[in-house]
């Protein structure tokens, strides 16, 4: 086993990444910053979550899907203290750091966070680099650069957007990493509207799903906001539909 680090005073990011990757789950967490982390099976799924929910959706435009509705989750809540294998960070093209989630996301993996930040050289818009979670409970951190609306995105911001779904789900892919954790990219301090990024957020992950379910345990989708929950509330069943289409009742 690497020898032990103690992580809040630590200067060499590395050593405390080997470290921490010869523990096993439970040595982990004792280095956690939080006690209060939540465990990612006792988050309910779609699946569970929407049960006996009935849609108001007519003709939702993706079939159900039981497997898929069991893979997403909607969490409200810190993502900070999230026990996944990575969460995202909508961090700006620095990647050193900065207000809203980005800052409260250093702030509780600690300075070595900072510190492999700073050897990644920055980011572009919709590209993703991974770090390691230091005393974060989730194993890494996935930083992405939204795009900056400010009012009605453009086609390029669109896809700008969803490109940092995907290059974060690509990463996760290539470290074979089966639970990721989201929050609502660019819908803060970037200013996209927060509908219009459920849309592109909802779209992507479902159409990404259909195409590697098997791969991954869990995308979650991690709202901090009220307004947030009502709008996924409302939106997944379009995108996720948890009961037969109209019409087709009868039949099944
Ligand atoms: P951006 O600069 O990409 O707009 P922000 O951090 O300003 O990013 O906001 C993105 C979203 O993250 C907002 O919905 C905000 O409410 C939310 N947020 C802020 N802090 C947290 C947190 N600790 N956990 C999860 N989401 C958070």
């Amino acid at each position: 086993m690497a020898a032990k680090v103690d992580l809040s005073t630590s200067t060499d990011w590395k050593e405390a990444k080997a470290f921490l990757k010869s523990l096993s789950d439970k040595q982990r967490e004792e280095h956690y910053f939080c006690r209060d982390f939540v465990k990612l099976k006792k988050i309910p799924t779609w699946k569970d979550m929407a049960k006996g929910a009935t849609t108001k959706e007519e003709e939702p435009q993706y079939k159900k899907d039981k497997a898929l509705n069991e893979k997403i989750s909607l969490f409200r809540g810190d993502i900070t203290k999230l026990e996944v294998d990575a969460i995202v960070n909508a961090a700006n093209s620095s990647l050193l750091g900065g207000g809203g989630v980005d800052g409260c996301i250093h702030r509780a993996a600690g300075h070595l966070l900072t510190e492999e930040c700073r050897t990644l050289h920055s980011c572009e818009t919709g590209k993703a680099k991974i770090t390691g979670g230091y005393r974060l409970p989730a194993k890494y951190v996935i930083h992405t650069v939204g795009p900056i609306a400010q009012g009605d995105p453009s086609p390029s911001q669109v896809q700008e957007l969803r490109n940092c779904y995907v290059n974060s789900l690509q990463l996760a892919l290539e470290h074979r990493l089966r639970s990721v954790a989201f929050p609502c990219i660019s819908t803060g301090v970037f200013g996209y509207p927060n509908e219009a990024a459920a849309e592109v957020v909802l779209s992507t992950l479902r159409e990404w799903l259909e195409e590697h379910k098997d791969k991954v345990d869990r995308l979650l989708i991690c709202v901090f906001l009220e307004k947030d929950e009502e709008i996924y509330r409302k939106r997944l069943p379009h995108f996720f539909p948890v009961d037969p289409p109209a019409g087709l009742q009868s039949q099944l």
